[in-house]
């Protein structure tokens, strides 16, 4: 059995604890590998070997820390089918999704490139007689990025990518359902020319989570998971003195008015709902349509396009989806169905039970649908993170604006219409974080910023953009002045000093 090791001070190191987790094919069903799980001791020393290399790493000049980041970009594209094909083998998603997973990573890594620009300070000549006062943007310490299962490459690359550019030092604590490609990722960042100790990746569950998140010498933490996670993580984190951004879960809504393009509609909801077998924070899990009509419209034409779906292994070119990550996954999202058929919503489209010939082992779900979804229903109020698409339909417009504002979540929300006007009010009135208008899966691009509102975030400052500089960094402030014989002593003062 392949074991999967920690990656501390630019080394593999074996792990102690005697503890693992197993590492699964979803397309087999089989355990291909198990992954240590690392002890508090193991953190410590990855925390340690961050510590030591952090002054130099910090000191080290802005346009050199982003050469890093260029070279990283070309090491990681020369080896993209490798690293795609080995995040498809754990994770279970197409190859071509795996390769938008880490080409959205490597997005944020080009705005990390430019980072010599976005942390020039500000500067204001003659704030008061001789005074000058000067801001900087200084790099934390050791800082932490803790990830889900869903985005192996993206979400670890969200994190370090900004936080190592802008000069801090880090210890990633990947999902232990599919570590192997944060492991790769750490090293070919060193390879791309980082110093050893500056990435460091430990695996393990909650022991790990827990050892960073009171650790004396880790000054902040980026979390995404689950919202009851997320929200400990932030609570425990900022209980011992750190900074901690924590994004939760989501149940996404997509609005359709009448004057809808009901063809683009069918085509966006089904990559949206079904791309990634459900699997993504942004997936467009809840469809709801305005007025009667649209509603048996959109039905309709669902009913008609989900049998096209085609489910299969992750390196099958023409899947659409593949399997879920794991059984115990599969079995939470079947459970989920049927609750929805307990709770007395319609189940039009049956996706449980699904068997692909020759893997019937493999965690695989057909495309589920649902209609006459209440907002009452549990199965509608949490995230499902499966092939399920719940149609709720919507008397009018204000109806459905309040079912995505109302809702416990509210990471990202689409309305699709043809209408300016409409869009203009919804985008302004929705109370959800990311809005796309006729774009289904509003993550913003690297440059822009991404996060949610209600129990899909906790914490104030975003991912990546200029917001994850500000997660990233601390100011400091200089109020100077020199002295000048052409100025006048100033006399003592025993008031706070004001600019008059
Ligand atoms: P998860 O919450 O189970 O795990 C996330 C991380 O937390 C993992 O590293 C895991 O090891 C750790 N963890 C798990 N249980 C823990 C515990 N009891 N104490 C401390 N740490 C613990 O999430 P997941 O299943 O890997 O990922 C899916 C979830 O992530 C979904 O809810 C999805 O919506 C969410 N997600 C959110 C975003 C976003 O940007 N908001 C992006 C991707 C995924």
């Amino acid at each position: 059995m392949r074991d999967i090791h920690h990656f501390i001070g630019g080394q593999t190191l074996a792990g102690a604890s005697g503890r693992f987790g197993d590492v699964m094919d979803p397309n087999t069903g089989q355990v291909q590998a198990r992954v240590q799980l690392a002890t508090i001791d193991e953190v410590d020393r990855a925390v340690q070997s961050a510590q030591a290399a952090f002054e130099g790493w910090a000191s080290t000049n802005p346009q050199r820390r982003a050469r890093v980041m260029f070279e990283f970009k070309r090491v990681v594209e020369a080896r993209m089918d490798e690293l795609a094909h080995l995040l498809s083998s754990e994770h279970g998603k197409v190859i071509a999704d795996s390769k938008g997973d880490l080409q959205r990573g490597l997005e944020v890594i080009e705005f990390a490139c430019g980072i010599p620009h976005a942390l020039k300070g500000e500067y204001t000549q003659g704030a008061g007689p001789g005074i000058d006062v000067y801001s900087m943007r200084q790099p934390l310490g050791v800082v932490a990025g803790i990830t889900p299962f869903n985005f192996p490459g993206m979400i670890p690359m969200w994190m370090f990518g900004v936080a190592i550019a802008v000069g801090n030092t880090f210890v990633l604590k990947p999902s232990e359902r599919d570590p192997s490609v944060p492991v790769r990722l750490a090293e070919l960042m060193l390879e791309a020319g980082v110093p050893e100790g500056v990435l460091n990746v430990v695996h393990g569950d909650k022991v790990a989570v827990d050892a960073l998140l009171t650790h004396p010498q880790v000054h902040a933490v980026s979390f995404v998971g689950s919202s009851d996670i997320a929200h400990y993580v932030y609570r425990l984190g900022a209980e011992h003195g750190k900074r901690v951004q924590a994004m939760g879960g989501a149940k996404n809504h997509g609005i359709v008015l009448p004057d809808a393009d009901m063809d683009q509609v069918i085509r966006d909801l089904t990559g949206a709902a079904y791309g990634s077998a459900g699997e993504r924070c942004m997936a467009l899990p809840v469809v709801v349509p305005v007025g009667q009509k649209t509603a048996d419209d959109l039905r309709e034409r669902l009913v008609e396009e989900i049998p096209s779906l085609k489910v299969g292994v992750s390196t099958d070119a023409d899947a659409h989806y593949g399997p879920v990550v794991t059984a115990a996954h599969k079995a939470r999202v079947e459970g989920w169905i049927a609750r929805g058929v307990e709770e007395g919503a319609e189940l039009i489209v049956d996706g449980r039970g699904f068997s692909l010939q020759g893997h019937e082992q493999g965690f695989f779900i057909g495309p589920s649908l649902f209609d006459q979804v209440k907002p009452t229903m549990e199965s509608y109020r949490e995230e499902i993170f499966g092939p399920v698409l719940q149609i709720v339909r919507a008397e009018s417009f204000e109806a459905a604006l309040a079912l995505p504002s109302q809702h416990q979540y509210g990471y990202g929300v689409a309305i699709f219409t043809r209408s300016g006007s409409a869009a203009r009010d919804f985008a302004a009135r929705v109370n959800v974080g990311m809005v796309g208008i006729n774009v289904p899966i509003p993550v913003p691009v690297a440059y822009h910023t991404f996060g949610g509102w209600k129990r899909s975030a906790f914490g104030d400052i975003n991912q990546h953009g200029m917001e994850g500089v500000r997660f990233w960094t601390k100011t400091k402030t200089v109020t100077a002045r020199w002295p000048d014989s052409a100025l006048e002593h100033a006399d003592s003062s025993f008031v706070i000093p004001t600019m008059r």
